[in-house]
């Protein structure tokens, strides 16, 4: 038998042991692309929509330069056509029986599996990703999101009792995993029973359309997944369409914050997984290979472009050197090249802009005093948008590439001495998405997970990522989670019950009471102050206005609060830290003691209610008894908000902990004086954090009578801070303060304050008075709860 031509070529091969070219085959895909040689269309109504006046843009594959294909450009148009066709499909879509949408999502992931190969490939050239990821990680998690919600579209009804899906949502989506992405969105939107109009990114549109062929396919009744192409001017026109009910939102922080005051006011829910500065730290007592090979999936996965990239590795001084040397030796074997080779560790950086972003960050870690350690860069292709794997040592916290997400193959090395210093490095960023901790020490590893402020910890591992398992940031990185039943809650809306009392107390006028400041009134009942750090005091600016009843007379007077008293409120709720470190045991045993001191004083709260609203003795008495027996509901659910335990990967036990903000504003309605700052302040403090609240404006008496019940129940100093005046200006300056962390507000004025809480992104829950609010919307006691909390989802090995 004749030898091969190349058999000289494998005995050399075998001698060097060096790779051979390994390429993936694309026929399938160019064959594909060439039938869409006149343009891809958006999916509109369970339609191709492409007419002959369409402006196209050019998708190109970074690994070559060349042009893909071209692409419709949304316009109001065709947004206005998608969301007339997803509210269409709504009530239909939202009243089939969960089974019957579990039967589409199967049926998607079905089709996910059986294209995988086409897929994978589509993705990788569209993305400049490594075969090896797109066909080994990114679509099998795709399938895997439409199996786990398959599963949730058929018990959402039982598992989520009392919610509804939230409507018509608008859904954007980054280049990074362009797939993953819009399944992390489109799966749990459509188990809910939502319909959805999702916007690809510009760069990394071609999967998404792959994905509406699978949605007509399987035969999805029209208009429940509809896909608009374009660039960010098209995502704007989504995100502020008034037909949508829901955003969900995965990319910059920047344009995260400008979505959120786009939306403010809308009454739109919203969900926004934004960018990362993650810490990946590494103890002296790690096994140092291990943590070689974690920040290889950490940071050189995907090119560096992971929201989640643990790209700024803390390292312990003993084992500094060490760890740095076995990084660059390792980087040295990283192979970067063809993305379609399936030898292939780095493929291309998804555009030119992106490359000159990461090298110009680069430059300025070298004039900034970095020294930067580079692996493979004399062998990038000639052609195709490169970038070699990096590795900057020397970084001090203050310095640019410290600070700022880099969104490439690059990884900064900043060395501490002790755990403490270790956990103050980590949180030493505006972003908080995720942390990988390295250490043999399960004490020390807990440890530093709990103090990390991060909303998805990793212990001896990195970027595991599951449809189970919740995802999503603290801080500047966001607010929701994707995966998991907690990802699933965003698409569903809580219905509100019936009133619980019968006799509604009428609301105070608030033109009757408008508060004026009258500094020289002679006070006739007695002045109340504020509360701030457990201590009664002055308001800064030492005005007083009068309380007065429905027919204008003269009740009592309170104190004008001002910016500088939310400050001082602010910085005693700060102080106040060991609160959220309490048991919720503990925490349970002060609230009970709160209701046993209200229950005391009873009449006098009820005779103070009935004075300043004009209301009946028996709707005032019963405000007191319905704030009695919340304060008991809250009480009895404080040690029992549990989180979950997420049967994700196997040999993992993946938590999904509930932690409290930390400071919270709360604003309380008008209406309901007591009832209402009852239902709002002592759930925020049950699931651990600190308040600053301010009551109703126009009756503030019960909340300043109560902090005497506050003082009298070993609540401690600074854990509730009142402060009393002018509501909305108060409430606004909390909206904007940086350290306030979470904001709910009851009031008219909801857009401004969503507007104000994007400067740090706070989390807010807002929502118009309404008659009812406090009885009906804060009935839901877990629901109430876990919107004061966010979920931090841990990855513990286990059984391995
Ligand atoms: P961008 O924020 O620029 O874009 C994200 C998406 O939003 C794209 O579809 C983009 O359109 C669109 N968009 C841009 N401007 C607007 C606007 N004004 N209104 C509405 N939509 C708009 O991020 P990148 O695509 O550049 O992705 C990288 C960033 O995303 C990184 O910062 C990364 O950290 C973050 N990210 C976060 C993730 C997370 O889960 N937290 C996951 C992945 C990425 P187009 O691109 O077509 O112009």
């Amino acid at each position: 038998m004749a030898l091969p031509k190349d058999a000289a070529l494998v005995k050399d091969i075998l001698r060097t042991m060096d790779y051979g070219p390994s390429p993936e085959a694309n026929d399938s895909v160019r064959a594909w692309l060439a039938a869409h040689a006149g343009g891809f269309g958006h999916f509109i109504g369970g339609e191709t929509v492409l007419s002959a006046g369409t402006k196209l843009f050019a998708v190109e594959n970074p690994a070559t330069g060349g042009k893909l294909a071209d692409v419709a450009e949304g316009s109001q148009a065709d947004v206005d056509a998608a969301v007339a066709a997803a509210r269409a499909a709504l009530d239909g879509w939202s009243a089939l029986p969960g089974h019957a949408r579990a039967r589409y999502l199967y049926a998607i992931a079905r089709q996910i599996q059986k294209r995988e190969r086409f897929l994978a490939v589509l993705e990788t050239m569209d993305n400049g990703k490594p075969i090896r990821e797109s066909r080994d990680i990114d679509v099998p998690l795709v399938a895997r999101h439409f199996y786990h919600h398959a599963g949730w579209a058929e018990l959402v009804e039982t598992e989520l009792p009392g919610t509804r899906p939230v409507g018509v949502c608008g859904q954007i989506v980054p280049w990074n995993f362009p797939l993953l992405m819009l399944a992390w969105k489109v799966a749990p939107a459509l188990a809910a029973g939502c319909t959805v109009v999702l916007k690809p990114a510009e760069l990394t549109p071609l999967s998404a359309l792959a994905f509406a062929e699978i949605c007509r396919d399987v035969g999805l009744p029209p208009g429940v997944v509809n896909i608009v192409c374009g660039d960010g001017g098209t995502g704007a026109l989504l995100a502020g369409h008034p037909g949508i009910d829901k955003i969900a939102f995965t990319g910059s922080t920047d344009v995260g914050r400008a979505i959120r005051e786009a939306t403010a006011g809308s009454g739109k829910a919203l969900s926004l997984e934004l960018g990362g500065k993650s810490p990946f730290i590494v103890f002296e007592d790690s096994d140092l290979d291990g943590a070689v090979e974690g920040v290889v999936d950490s940071v050189w996965f995907n090119q560096g472009e992971v929201c989640c990239a643990g790209a700024r590795i803390l390292v312990q001084e003993g084992v500094a050197d060490r760890l740095a040397a076995r990084l660059k030796a390792r980087m040295a074997r990283l192979r970067v090249g063809d993305p379609l080779d399936k030898s292939t560790d780095i493929g291309a950086v998804v555009a030119p802009v992106q490359r000159e972003r990461i090298a110009g960050l680069v430059a300025t870690a070298r004039t900034e005093g970095g020294t930067v350690w580079q692996a493979a860069a004399d062998t990038l292709p000639a052609q195709g948008c490169f970038y070699p794997p990096t590795l900057i040592t020397d970084v001090e916290p203050a310095m640019t590439v410290a600070e700022v997400e880099i969104f490439g193959p690059v990884a900064t090395l900043t060395s501490f001495r002790t755990p403490d210093e270790a956990v103050q490095l980590a949180n030493h960023t505006r972003y908080g998405l995720a942390a990988s901790i390295w250490t043999q020490n399960i004490d020390l590893a807990l440890d530093v997970a709990a103090k990390v402020k991060a909303g998805v910890v990793w212990i001896n591992a990195a970027n595991l990522l599951d449809a189970a398992a919740p995802f999503g940031g603290y801080k500047e990185s966001g607010f929701g989670r994707e995966g998991g039943i907690e990802g699933l809650s965003e698409y569903r809306a809580q219905e509100y019950r019936a009133q619980v009392t019968s006799e509604a107390p009428a609301a105070p006028s608030p033109t009757a009471a408008k508060a004026a400041p009258v500094p020289a009134l002679p006070p006739i009942d007695r002045t109340a102050k504020l509360f701030v750090g457990g201590r009664q005091v002055r308001p800064d600016g030492g005005a007083i206005y009068p309380v007065l009843d429905p027919a204008g007379r003269t009740l009592g007077e309170a104190g004008l609060g001002n910016r500088k008293d939310i400050r001082n409120a602010v910085e005693a709720a700060a102080k106040a830290g060991a609160w959220s470190g309490a048991s919720a045991h503990n925490r349970a045993q002060v609230l009970y003691y709160i209701a046993e001191n209200l229950s005391a004083r009873a009449d006098e709260f009820a005779r103070r209610i009935a004075a300043m609203t004009g209301g009946s003795p028996e709707a005032a008495a019963d405000e007191v008894e319905a704030s009695i027996r919340r304060i008991f509901r809250f009480a009895a659910f404080a040690d029992k908000l549990d989180g979950r335990v997420h049967a994700a990967r196997a040999r993992h036990a993946t938590l999904a902990v509930r932690e409290p903000f930390g400071t919270m504003g709360v604003v309380c309605p008008e209406a309901f004086p007591l009832l209402g700052f009852v239902s709002m302040v002592i759930p925020a403090i049950a699931a651990g954090n600190r308040v600053v609240a301010v009551p109703s404006e126009t009756a503030p008496l019960a909340a300043t009578d109560f902090y005497q019940v506050l003082e009298t129940s070993d609540v401690p100093a600074g854990v509730v801070n009142i402060v009393t005046g002018d509501r909305d200006p108060l409430a606004l300056t909390l909206a904007e303060h940086d350290d306030v962390d979470a904001l709910w507000y009851c009031g008219p004025a909801v857009a401004e304050m969503e507007k104000a809480s994007a400067g740090n992104l706070k989390a807010t829950w807002c929502h118009a008075p309404r008659a009812e609010a406090p009885l009906a919307a804060f009935a839901r006691d877990r629901a109430v709860l876990e919107r004061a909390t966010q979920v931090k989802t841990i990855w513990i090995p286990y059984g391995i």
